[in-house]
């Protein structure tokens, strides 16, 4: 069985999912689909929480209004069938119903992931409504039946794997399946997420789950870019990756993938490919253990780092210091991406800023501690590319007027990062696309 994802913009407009159905049911091999919610429906809800955590009512009103409206002209343009509209307008009324009833009490934190799953749990239903009315045998299978999350956020992928298999043999056998992405519950079984973007994380956990042939990730653009396209003009799509560099890579800030949504697929090494679905012809990129050896693969971004110095005398031919420091990351559950020392500093990057000041607090007592905000980490992925002199020299040639705040090379073989005020990410990102992909060369 494969496993396919649709991205909230493959979904985006009913005649996108016109074609969605027409291209999972090109042919008779099972499969499993994973949907998110129609693209801008999460964004509407995350503000229409904030408005009713807010108190603010009156715009939460609009908001559930307006996107109401938005449901209703979609439903008229994807059901030819006047039953299937019937059904369609059902569910969105019951899906509206919740929101309006949460509208109506005061205001729990719990109602967040509540209302945040309605987006995935709509598209999936009237995907379902859709494909039903064209003839199409097809279950719709709940992720909030299966999808866990332990009390650290963490999938548990023996739960997920246990409850989906049931769930699939319990099928009488349609061979194509639709469930949600991004939802799932906790371990007190309330409904949770997967985080933004989750989705992607969603069929990779699935995948993994049901020892998948493949997962397919369909989305807006035709495969993972050398670049980012948002920033950079004259970018192409790389044909093959590792799992590592594609998990270094979304990681790092090619938003085409969660960054978690990798070491599912790796851990039982099935394949991911990302597609395009406005171009279902073009090749994509196909990732697996394997990696073709061009030496440079691509470049992402991550914006929103801080990076932190502490200096300290007391480092100097001294042991155990850098543990108290990592300590204090630790007991805040505040992930390090970068590190660097040297005698007497040590200068390290975060890019959770939830527990920034306790933890400048306690740092403080180590030495002289220093803070840069708006900072971006460059990251270059490729198979050798921190072994490669050709590589390192024409990188920091392409860059050499910019101001560099930390490098980190040579802790693993496929990346090097570079820090950098954010102010310079665009020029930065151009001159590599230049430098290290001959790339004024290719119209
Ligand atoms: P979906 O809604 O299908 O999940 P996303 O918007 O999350 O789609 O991801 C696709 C987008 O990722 C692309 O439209 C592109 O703008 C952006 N992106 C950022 N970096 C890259 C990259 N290196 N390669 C491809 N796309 C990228
Ligand atoms: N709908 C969710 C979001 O917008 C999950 C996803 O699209 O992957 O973040
Ligand atoms: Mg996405």
């Amino acid at each position: 069985m494969k496993v396919l994802k649709f991205g909230g913009t493959s979904v985006g407009k009913p005649q996108r999912m016109h074609h969605v159905a027409s291209l999972i049911t090109s042919d008779d091999s099972p499969k499993l689909v994973v949907l998110s919610a129609i693209s801008g429906t999460t964004n509407t809800l995350v503000n229409i929480d904030q408005a009713l955590a807010e108190g603010k009512a009156e715009i939460a009103q609009q908001l559930i209004d307006d996107l109401y409206q938005h449901y209703q002209q979609f439903l008229q343009e994807l059901y030819q069938e006047p039953d299937a509209l019937q059904k369609g307008k059902s569910v969105v009324d019951d899906h509206f119903g919740l929101l309006k009833r949460l509208q109506g009490q005061d205001y729990q934190p719990e109602f967040e992931k509540e209302i945040l799953a309605q987006g995935e749990l709509l598209s999936t239903k009237l995907f379902t409504i859709y494909l039903k009315a064209k003839g199409v045998a097809v279950s719709l299978l709940p992720a909030l039946d299966f999808m866990a999350i332990d009390a650290n956020h963490e999938p548990v992928i023996e739960v997920i794997e246990k409850k989906l298999k049931a769930l699939l043999s319990a099928d009488e056998g349609s061979g194509l399946f639709i469930t949600q992405g991004y939802i799932c519950r906790n371990h007190e079984g309330n409904i949770d997420n997967l985080k933004r973007g989750g989705s992607d994380y969603s069929a990779s956990l699935i995948g993994a789950a049901i020892k998948a042939e493949e997962v397919q990730i369909w989305t807006d653009i035709d495969g993972m870019h050398n670049n980012d396209p948002r920033i950079v003009e004259k970018t192409f799509p790389v044909s093959r990756l590792s799992f590592d560099e594609a998990a270094e890579l979304s990681y790092f800030g090619a938003k085409i993938l969660h960054p978690a949504s990798i070491w599912p697929a790796q851990k039982f090494n099935i394949p991911v490919r990302l597609l395009n679905t406005m171009q279902p012809e073009a090749a994509g990129t196909f990732i697996s253990q394997d990696t073709s050896e061009d030496e440079i693969k691509a470049i992402a971004a991550k914006d929103g780092i801080v990076a932190i110095k502490i200096k300290s005398s007391r480092m100097l031919l001294a042991y155990g210091f850098l543990r108290k420091v990592f300590e204090v990351f630790e007991k805040y559950c505040t992930p390090i991406d970068m590190i660097t020392t040297s005698e007497v500093a040590v200068s390290l990057t975060i890019d959770d800023t939830t527990n920034l000041q306790p933890i400048l607090d306690e740092l403080q007592g180590f030495g002289k501690v220093e803070v840069d905000r708006d900072q971006t980490i460059i990251c270059i992925v490729g198979a050798q590319v921190a072994g490669n002199r050709g590589i390192v020299r024409k990188a920091f040639d392409s860059i050499d007027k910019v101001p560099i705040r930390m490098i980190s090379f040579g802790g693993s073989k496929n990346n090097i990062s570079i820090l950098i005020d954010t102010k310079f990410k665009k020029p930065v990102l151009d001159r590599l696309n230049i430098g290290l992909f001959s790339i004024d060369l290719i119209e």
